[in-house]
């Protein structure tokens, strides 16, 4: 049987993108239009109506999307901006690269993400900005997030890499805080074909200092008015993601789909297995489905033992079918982080899911029969697990 990857770009390529993909690069490439131009703000102008914004401002990553926006918000030293301990480090690592201090807050187990209710406790008269991430495609609450930013005049950044089509109650993420900086590495929900990124928002004037920030703080050519960065949209990978753009919500859609038949797979085979919720009030887009595995063992012979979700895994490779692990360890444990005296135990929901949470195999083209593969695997470990237990 072949194997399962976690994702498989190469299938939509083939099938669906490669004739209209290779047309459009092929042109501009003839075109000798490699920086700027049409291509940039045709996807600008696309991608600010998909999200329901009135400006975006395309650039190099996700990382430098969050990096731009807390720039062009004068977020830096001496300020905070609170967020979730469980995410990519990008998230804290663009609010430390400006010199703004990250200051974690523990997570709803049942979503992933940061638990709004623990965030008021977390404010401080240095607190600039609130930055939610709608981890694995699923909205946080943002009223709930609005409110507190609202009450205590705060600024909200969206850090919506992983959830492009997501919504809560109704409106885009992205389009329901100050900024919403979206991520189209290539593993994304839109994902471009190598490094991309792009910040939305309302504001006129931060659209425009964004502009500068991305190229050199130059409002005019040559003349520098802050200091800045290069972080420019390709044209080829604008003219990329102009052509998926077209295909984000049916793909969304598929996503969908492949997690509620995991859902009545699971559900109906592994009550051992806790699934991810969808969200009552929003729209989940999938960009992963991560199952908890609890981990009820206890140590013996002074031994740490092995994780329930390890040993999960490790049966599920030898099977031909690769799961991930995101996040092995929460960003306030990071030894990056270490500085900020996050003792273990500090953040504990966010510790105890990191040894629980296997990401499955998920992308819009994986099939039916693909899927029921990955939870009779789970099962056979299971039934595996309990023939060994009895005496
Ligand atoms: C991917 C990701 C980023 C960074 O995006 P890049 O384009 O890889 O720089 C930021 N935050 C989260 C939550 C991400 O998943």
């Amino acid at each position: 049987m072949s194997p399962i990857p976690p994702l498989d770009l190469t299938r939509q390529y083939t099938t669906l993108l490669e004739a209209d993909v290779s047309t459009a690069v092929l042109a501009l490439l003839r075109s000798g239009r490699y920086i700027g131009g049409q291509a940039i703000t045709d996807f600008e102008a696309a991608f600010a109506s998909y999200v329901g914004n009135d400006h975006c401002v395309g650039c190099n990553s996700g990382t430098d999307a969050l990096y731009l926006a807390l720039r062009a918000l004068d977020i830096g030293p001496g300020a905070e901006v609170i967020t979730s301990t469980f995410t990519f480090i990008a998230t804290a690592e663009t609010i430390s690269a400006v010199g703004a201090k990250p200051v974690f807050v523990d997570i709803d187990p049942n979503t992933f993400n940061l638990d709004v209710a623990q965030v008021e406790a977390a404010i401080t008269p240095a607190t600039r900005a609130i930055m939610p991430v709608h981890l694995f495609g699923r909205p946080v609450d943002m009223a709930a997030v609005m409110a507190i930013a609202t009450q205590h005049n705060l600024l909200v950044i969206e850090d919506c890499a992983q959830a492009a089509g997501a919504q809560w109650q109704g409106r885009q993420v992205g389009s329901i805080g100050h900024i919403g900086c979206f991520s189209f590495f290539p593993t994304k929900n839109l994902g471009a074909c190598g490094d991309a990124g792009a910040i939305t928002t309302n504001d006129a004037a931060i659209a425009t200092r964004l502009k500068v920030l991305r190229e050199h703080g130059q409002p005019q050519r040559y003349t520098h008015t802050e200091i800045g960065i290069n972080s420019r949209l390709d044209a080829i990978q604008a003219t990329i993601l102009q052509i998926k753009l077209n295909y984000l919500e049916q793909w969304n859609q598929q996503r969908a789909a492949i997690a509620s038949r995991y859902d009545q797979l699971l559900a109906s085979a592994l009550p051992e297995v806790i699934r991810p919720t969808a969200p009552a009030q929003g729209k989940a887009v999938w960009n992963q489905y991560s199952i908890r595995l609890p981990h009820a063992g206890s140590a013996t012979n002074g031994q740490q033992p092995e994780l329930l979700r390890d040993r999960v895994r490790a049966h599920l490779q030898t099977q031909g079918i690769s799961s991930m692990i995101y996040y092995p360890i929460p960003l306030h444990r990071q030894p990056v982080y270490a500085d900020l005296g996050y003792g273990e135990g500090s953040l504990p929901r966010s510790e105890q899911v990191a040894q629980e949470v296997l990401a499955l195999p998920m992308f819009p083209e994986l099939t039916a029969t693909e899927q029921e593969r990955v939870v009779a695997g789970l099962q056979d470990y299971f039934a595996a697990a309990v023939h060994q237990a009895s005496p």
